[in-house]
């Protein structure tokens, strides 16, 4: 894997080796930064029952937010793969990531080849459902 570039590539690569996806056989793994510094990462973990299956991202993003207030935000996010192309986020994924991005959140897609692709959130997601209580 040549793409192991900063702490939180090598973060996302780490947890990809932990997917748990017997039902799709694609292994996932995300990793994210607070504004606050600290970093958590997660891989995808799939159910026999397909609706308990839970995204890397969103994995990640509970592990953060269950240790740390939702005042704090993503600054980057990486979202890693072996596949051919970089992975992006589902459409749930991207729902949940408005709750704690700003549209300035930087979110990279890497695979194990090297390919990068990379977006500011806003990018990304221009059209994120949000309610006017969590506008600012
Ligand atoms: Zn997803």
């Amino acid at each position: 894997m040549s793409s192991l570039k900063t702490k939180l590539d090598q973060a996302a690569f780490a947890a990809l080796q932990f997917s748990y996806s017997p039902y799709s056989q694609k292994k996932i793994g995300a990793s994210l930064q607070l504004t606050n510094g600290k970093c958590y990462s997660g891989c995808n973990i799939e159910n026999a029952s397909y609706g308990g299956t839970v995204c890397a991202e969103r994995v990640a993003i509970w592990k953060a937010f269950s240790e740390n207030p939702a005042t704090e935000k993503i600054t980057e996010v990486v979202v890693a793969s072996v596949e051919k192309d970089p992975w992006p986020p589902c459409g749930f994924c991207r729902q949940v990531l408005a709750e704690f991005c700003t549209p300035e959140t930087i979110v990279r897609l890497i695979n194990s080849d090297g390919k990068e692709v990379t977006y500011q959130f806003k990018n990304l997601f221009p059209a994120a459902f949000k309610p006017e209580h969590l506008k600012k």
